[in-house]
């Protein structure tokens, strides 16, 4: 890699140094979930006519629109897909999460499109051709990529069937969640942006996908957490009749995953009822000082131990390797709650692997994009810190050999040159 005389290129090639069991193209995937990319004006162009950034869920952004002078939030990518170049990269899919003062930058000359860091050329840069369905609307006059948008290279249909969360406020929200802000930005902005998508929208826009598309592998069900009721009804029932109506009507065509709280056992066998697969009912963090902190909804509401144990239990209704909770990977090191040091960051998130890799159960990350309007992110704007989340993969990728576990379904095909998954490196490293 061409070295120029500033920070953050010695710092990324040394870590690819010391880590050169883990791909270099793993270690760049983190720096640019973890600090975002900018675009030249022409490379924004390019992007323009292709699979647009559709704010699947949170915003992802390390900017809030009003802070983006060239609405870059109207043309940028949903992904990049890096390959070949300087560094002779293998195949890479990242979310594009953008920062106009990134040190990254996709630049474009003669018509092609490239990733630079601190003005030194890396890799090459395409963008997915925008799908078919996405120029559709539903009967009711709605957007198909607001209604079911894909990610991770057209794998996945990302449903977000309830664009808010219930856990609301300081006391409440996670601190590192901008869903209730990223839908005020978005609904600012003037953007379609439907907070609640009936089933009977969501079965429409099914239906389009499954005769127009052929990349989709999967679809998610998600949204916002109901503490109470939402339409009248409880969380396990509000998002178990979606994937209900989807087995109906098209029963085995996608993997089908659920994304929400840890239920009760009784509940979350609702979902394995209605047709659902894959259950992520997401952990966040592992410490528990830290959980309580970071995460005090969920605390307050169900509590840590009770999570753990939902999790196991779910394990008997699923299968353990059908329950997959997330981590936020980075939050960790968040100031004012987070650790000081990598090396205790570090060893948290390890015993929290090592816990449920032993019982089969396999944790998955998201790489933590400090979004400014958190609580986190307005504290942490540079996020956790790059080798935190290298070593992140190291511990990962070492336990899964430890416990001999395989890749999780779900997420297509492992490994470097392979991976479809966006939103961290894990399924790059993933053997
Ligand atoms: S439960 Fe936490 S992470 Fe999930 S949507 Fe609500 S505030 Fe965000």
């Amino acid at each position: 890699m061409p070295t120029v005389a500033t920070s953050r290129t010695p710092l990324v090639e040394s870590l690819i140094r010391r880590y050169a069991h883990l791909p270099q193209e793993a270690i760049i995937k983190e720096d640019l979930l973890r600090g975002g990319v900018a675009f030249s004006d022409a490379a924004l162009e390019i992007a323009a006519a292709h699979q647009n950034k559709s704010y699947f869920i949170f915003s992802f952004d390390l900017a809030p629109f009003e802070k983006m002078e060239g609405k870059e939030y109207r043309k940028a990518p949903e992904e990049l897909c890096l390959e070949g170049g300087p560094l002779d990269f293998k195949r890479t899919i990242v979310s594009v999460r953008l920062n106009p003062n990134s040190p990254y930058r996709v630049a474009a000359e003669d018509g092609e499109c490239y990733l630079e860091l601190e003005g030194a050329r890396l890799t090459g840069v395409a963008f997915r051709p925008r799908p078919e369905y996405y120029a559709r609307k539903l009967s009711n006059g709605k957007p198909l990529i607001e209604i079911a948008p894909n990610i991770e290279w057209g794998y996945l249909i990302y449903l977000t069937v309830y664009r808010i969360c219930q856990y609301f406020g300081k006391e409440e929200e996670c601190k590192f969640c901008d869903m209730n802000e990223n839908y005020r930005q978005q609904i600012q902005a003037g953007r379609p942006y439907t907070a609640v998508k009936t089933v009977e929208e969501i079965v429409e826009a099914m239906g389009i996908i499954a005769e127009s598309d052929s990349a989709s592998r999967a679809y998610t069900i998600t949204g916002g957490s109901v503490t109470s009721q939402l339409a009248g009804l409880s969380e396990v029932d509000f998002y178990a009749r979606y994937a209900a109506a989807i087995e109906s009507r098209f029963a085995g065509r996608w993997i089908s995953k659920m994304v929400v709280q840890a239920l009760p056992m009784q509940e979350a066998q609702k979902f394995k009822d209605a047709g659902t697969q894959i259950y992520h009912p997401n952990f966040e963090i592992w410490d528990a000082g830290k959980f309580a902190q970071i995460c005090p909804g969920k605390n307050r509401y169900v509590g840590r131990d009770e999570w753990i144990k939902r999790i196991l239990d779910a394990a008997d209704i699923f299968g353990p390797s059908n329950v997959i909770p997330n981590f936020v990977g980075g939050i960790e090191m968040a100031r004012p709650y987070g650790f000081a040091s990598v090396d205790d960051a570090i060893a948290s998130t390890r015993e929290g692997l090592n816990f449920f890799m032993s019982h089969g159960v396999m944790p998955r990350f998201t790489t933590w994009c400090p979004e400014p309007n958190t609580e986190l992110g307005d504290e942490n704007p540079e996020g956790a810190p790059l080798e935190y989340h290298v070593r992140l993969l190291d511990a990962w990728q070492e336990t899964q050999a430890k416990y001999k576990l395989p890749a999780p379904p779900g997420y297509g095909d492992p490994g470097r040159g392979r991976a479809v998954f966006s939103v961290s490196a894990f399924m790059d490293v993933a053997r």
